[in-house]
């Protein structure tokens, strides 16, 4: 057994607590403590530890577009270009160095759990590779080697629009129906930290025809089933002109809405879709750094969660990785577009950075600092410049309103240390792998 002592630690419902002790046996905890004295031989976690972060909507090649797609002015469909110029470049290998080193940034950032939304399948001209998920693979490897969950949501991409044939690096995405998908995706074999779900890409690049065997591959497996929507105001109007339906209603028709569904983006779900996605229980994954940087809008993330859906928090296209980020931003966002304060509480915004999103990627059993939960947690410093001053009883505010990742401190996921003290145990030297597998890959 191993035994953890955190100064502070946010327990939930309990609160902020003080002088917490974490017993760890293998990957799971047996038992948390509260008021109680540090054990001798106990690993200090000092600062505030919380649960382990889940990044729920990722795409980790994006990465290498940090401040390249920030240079000019355009709309989410001249960023597409410029991210599909990247994704024409990769390989199994430099992909999984690329992955390697922004799981390994998201590890810093004290993310224990990442959803990878995965579409770049196969070769440059269509073909599938002699190893059918190689890129797939290369993707769970690099978790592994970070040190990190995935869930590998493997995404089914048929047509390059609303009934649009594919173009350039989109043949890359598409298994070319449905039950070819469920074929190829079914022999992805994850280790005991990652889990395969799926993905319908979006209205766009999966016909309504063509989404029942996703759904039922979803199904069978009580896997989560994730799906991006109205990230764009163009996409609802192709939608409905073709179909005479919005994307959710479309969505929502074809069975894909429910629990185990997290709906990406939702950030301009039209009439009817907040009730549609509430009523299904469905999660709602905002992305507000990408969906600000992309000009998409402000997603109604307080009418959604007051109509039932869940809230979970990704950071999508790595405009930057940063939880504390993406989780301030729901709420800020809503300040700016209502001009009025406190529409959402601190520890709402945590359940959604942590047991929420775990629960959404197919992981209930993660995302609390609880008896026989997964022993994944991160350790947030509070003597750093921007976090000195925090006193227990505003701990879970000054996180959520002041943290950034870099005052991440310390990271375990299934009982092993990943991070110490900002220095990650496995990947080391971080900063140096990102330079060369981003300089591998741009054009
Ligand atoms: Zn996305």
């Amino acid at each position: 057994m191993t035994q953890y002592y955190a100064d502070l630690a946010w327990l939930g419902a309990n609160g902020v607590q003080a002088g917490v002790v974490i017993d760890v046996d293998g990957e799971r905890i047996r038992e948390v403590r509260t008021g109680a004295e540090a054990p001798a031989g106990a690993t200090h976690l000092r600062g505030l530890t919380l649960p382990g972060l889940a990044n729920s909507h990722s795409h980790a090649f994006h990465r290498a577009l940090r401040g390249h797609v920030q240079r000019r002015r355009g709309s989410f469909w001249t960023w597409r270009d410029d991210m599909y110029a990247v994704a024409e470049r990769l390989t199994p290998d430099t992909y999984h160095a690329l992955a390697l080193a922004t799981y390994a940034e998201m590890a810093l950032a004290g993310i224990t759990c990442v959803g990878e939304f995965h579409y770049l399948h196969h070769t440059g001209d269509g073909a599938p590779y002699g190893e059918a998920n190689a890129m797939g693979d290369a993707l769970l490897d690099a978790a592994r080697q970070a040190g990190i969950r995935i869930t590998l949501l493997d995404a089914c991409y048929l047509s390059g629009g609303v009934d649009a044939p594919l173009a350039g690096p989109q043949r890359r995405f598409s298994d070319g129906n449905a039950e070819r998908w469920a074929e190829r995706v079914s022999a992805l074999k994850p280790d005991g930290r990652a889990r395969v779900g799926a993905a319908i890409h979006s209205v766009r690049a999966v016909p309504p025809h063509e989404m029942g065997p996703v759904v039922a591959w979803a199904a069978e497996r009580e896997a989560p089933l994730h799906v991006h929507v109205s990230e764009q105001r163009a996409e609802n109007e192709s939608c409905q002109q073709m179909y005479g339906l919005s994307p959710v209603q479309l969505l929502e028709e074809r069975g894909v809405l429910g629990p185990r569904t997290t709906a990406v983006h939702a950030t301009h779900p039209q009439v009817g879709g907040i009730a549609l996605l509430g009523a299904s229980q469905s999660n709602v994954c905002m992305c507000p750094t990408t969906e600000r940087d992309l000009g998409d809008g402000i997603g109604p993330a307080r009418r959604l969660a007051r109509a039932g859906a869940k809230l979970t928090l990704g950071s999508d296209s790595h405009a930057v990785i940063d939880i504390f980020e993406e989780a301030r931003a729901i709420e800020l966002d809503e300040r700016l577009r209502t001009e009025r304060r406190g529409h959402w509480e601190a520890a709402e915004l945590l359940a959604a950075a942590t047991y929420d999103g775990h629960s959404s990627l197919g992981w209930p059993d993660a995302g609390r600092l609880d008896a026989g939960c997964l022993a994944d947690f991160t350790t947030v410093a509070l003597d750093t410049p921007r976090m000195a001053g925090t006193r227990p009883e505003i701990a879970a505010e000054a996180l959520v309103f002041a943290a950034s990742a870099a005052d991440v401190r310390h990271v375990v996921v299934g009982g092993r240390e990943v991070v110490r003290d900002g220095y990650h145990l496995l990947v080391g030297d971080v900063g140096t792998k990102l330079n060369r597998a981003i300089r591998d890959v741009m054009p």
